[in-house]
């Protein structure tokens, strides 16, 4: 019987085309909602789960020639995708494994949970990870995004890591290269891929170290609307060196607003957190959208303040809002 060609999203190619460049694990059409914490958007053209640097970097070569656009996803817990989806190829990091390296260093793939990683640590007896207990999602997300909470940020345990450039070259780097700052790192405008990173802790007593682990996400659980879909806080805290610890909480403000009653479609507010936009149940991304698009209009007509976003945007949203597209 003859075989049907189902047709490529990326009209310049063929399905069998697209394959032989990329590998027969690459998926088409693929929905992208069972892969964000959200669970809403559409699908990708392209999908593609990488294991190791060499892969990831074989595959950012060939998007590259063919110029084919791509985006990296790790849990998908930060990220917000349109419900028209992505017009290229979407990237999981799917790097794993972890090892200890001598008395004081954990390597860790950037694919692995960073929950996971502050267990691991625990049970090494190593301190300095603690405060990312319970934060969910990749080693390699929390790293773009510098990801943190009580006090402390993932940038300032890193010794170096690995990434991979936007010509495919693979380099270990210094945690300088980084450029870590407040939810904020240079992989935000120089397009690398995490693919593993080392982390630098200190010999502590195991007891204590797993104590404060199971404090921590005890704290969290009961603060934070786990039990939902949604992407953590949904916009950054504001720098203000006047402010008590030297920010100014966007949940603060948002709830002076009077976000927690408002709603968009199936997105509201979690009645846990002003900054947490969940999806009841029904929402669509463009639903999540409209919402915040509404909270920082709030936000500022009444302080003058322009709230900026945490959460990634992938694909192409109505107002045009920054996004990788
Ligand atoms: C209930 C809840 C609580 C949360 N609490 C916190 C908190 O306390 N502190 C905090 O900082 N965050 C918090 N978050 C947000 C989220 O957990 C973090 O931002 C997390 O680090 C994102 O990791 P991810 O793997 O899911 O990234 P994704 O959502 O998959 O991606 C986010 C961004 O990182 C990029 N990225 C992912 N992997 C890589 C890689 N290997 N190389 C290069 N770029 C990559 C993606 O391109 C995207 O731009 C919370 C989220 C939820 C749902």
């Amino acid at each position: 019987m003859e075989q049907t060609q189902q047709p490529s999203l990326d009209s310049r190619f063929s399905r069998d085309e697209i394959t032989a460049a990329f590998g027969p694990n690459l998926e088409f059409d693929k929905n992208l909602a069972p892969y964000t914490s959200y669970g809403t958007g559409g699908p990708t053209a392209y999908f593609l789960s990488a294991t190791s640097a060499e892969e990831i970097a074989e595959v950012v070569k060939t998007a590259k020639k063919l110029a084919i656009p791509f985006v990296i996803i790790g849990g998908g817990t930060n990220i917000l995708v349109s419900d028209s989806g992505f017009k290229g190829l979407v990237i999981k990091v799917d790097v794993k494994g972890m090892a200890s390296l001598g008395s004081d260093v954990i390597e860790c793939g950037a694919g692995e949970q960073l929950e996971d990683l502050v267990n691991y640590a625990a049970e090494s007896g190593l301190t300095g990870l603690e405060f990312a207990a319970g934060i969910v999602g990749s080693v390699g997300g929390a790293i773009y995004g510098n990801a943190g909470a009580y006090g402390g940020e993932i940038g300032a345990v890193i010794k170096q890591f690995v990434v991979v450039d936007g010509d495919g070259i693979i380099a270990t780097v210094p945690a300088s290269h980084g450029k870590f700052a407040y939810r904020d790192s240079a992989l935000k405008t120089n397009g690398e891929v995490v693919v593993k990173a080392e982390f630098q802790l200190r010999p502590g007593d195991k007891a204590e170290i797993k104590k404060k682990v199971d404090d921590i996400v005890t704290t969290r659980k009961a603060k934070l609307p786990y039990d939902c879909h949604s992407a953590g806080c949904f916009f950054k805290n504001i720098p203000d060196p006047a402010a008590e610890h030297g920010k100014l909480a966007a949940g603060k403000m948002l709830e002076e607003v009077g976000a927690k009653a408002m709603s968009v479609g199936g997105a509201a507010i979690s009645d846990k957190h002003a900054n947490i936009i969940v999806n009841t149940g029904s929402a669509t991304s463009k639903d999540i959208r409209e919402l915040a698009d509404k909270l920082i209009e709030r936000v500022y007509a009444r302080f003058g303040i322009r709230l900026e976003e945490e959460v990634v945007q992938i694909g192409e949203f109505p107002k045009g809002r920054k996004s990788i597209e």
